[in-house]
């Protein structure tokens, strides 16, 4: 069993990294498959050595091999946090095909907290993804499909409501269809969960946000969405049973 989560944990480390490129490229247009990765400073092009996961970063003490200049401690950081998330999902889901939807969702969830954080805009690629995961849930798990089709307008509905009311000055429209895609996937009451989860970490971290590293009054929902769709993910289930024995 052991085996399992560290295999688990070296899959979630390598699509770290690739998340890693998602992050920086995805904003910018790039190429994200085609062009090798390279050093942003001396563009110095990485070899197989260089793009191990975690390790590179600490064995060349977090500097490029070839020019010395510093790589941001977020590389190793994604990279493994994306491990240990994988390692959670192998706990909650088992060996499954669900618990690879559920991976891959959740890297794409990383990748759209940071860029949201950074640009204020969910890439819709990334939205389109988690979709295709929700489909490809659907379609491996049948039985719940109405579960999972309820998804699509639980939260979605109401913040297009929001949306349509405040002129999309309230909510942005990719927060609604980062919603309506994690619907397919987490099924309706999962996705009311993971907002209700989204909307508190908001209004207790962005506060401090402001007050701390001065952040703007502008709040990206994505990051906060994004967690709570991951907490959702990997302990929902439990939450709303326990939620349900209070009145029970
Ligand atoms: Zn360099």
């Amino acid at each position: 069993m052991i085996i399992f989560y560290i295999i688990l944990f070296a899959y979630g480390a390598v699509i770290g990294s690739f998340v890693n490129v998602l992050i920086y490229r995805l904003p910018e247009h790039q190429d994200v498959v085609r062009v090798r990765s390279h050093c942003t400073s001396c563009g110095y092009q990485l070899r197989w050595f260089d793009l191990i996961p975690i390790v590179s970063w600490v064995i060349y003490g977090g500097r490029c091999r070839k020019c010395g200049s510093r790589i941001s401690v977020q590389y190793p950081f994604i990279e493994a946090l994306n491990g240990v998330l994988y390692i959670l999902a192998g706990v909650k889901y088992s060996f499954s095909i669900r618990c690879l939807l559920v991976c891959l969702t959740m890297s794409a969830l990383v990748a759209i907290a940071v860029i949201d954080l950074r640009t204020f805009i969910i890439p819709p690629s990334l939205n389109l993804f988690i979709g295709i995961m929700g489909v490809i849930g659907i379609i491996t798990d049948p039985q719940g499909m109405i579960k999972y089709l309820a998804g699509l307008f639980s939260v979605s509905l109401l913040l297009l409501l929001i949306y349509l009311i405040s002129r999309g000055r309230a909510i942005g429209g990719g927060d609604i269809k980062l919603m309506a895609a994690s619907g397919l996937l987490l099924g309706w009451q999962l996705n009311i969960l993971a907002f209700f989860i989204g909307c508190i970490l908001g209004s207790i971290i962005h506060p401090l946000r402001m007050k701390l590293t001065g952040a703007g009054k502008v709040l990206a929902l994505g990051p906060y969405l994004a967690a709570g769709i991951i907490i959702s993910l990997l302990w929902g289930d439990e939450m709303i049973a326990a939620y349900l024995r209070l009145y029970i």
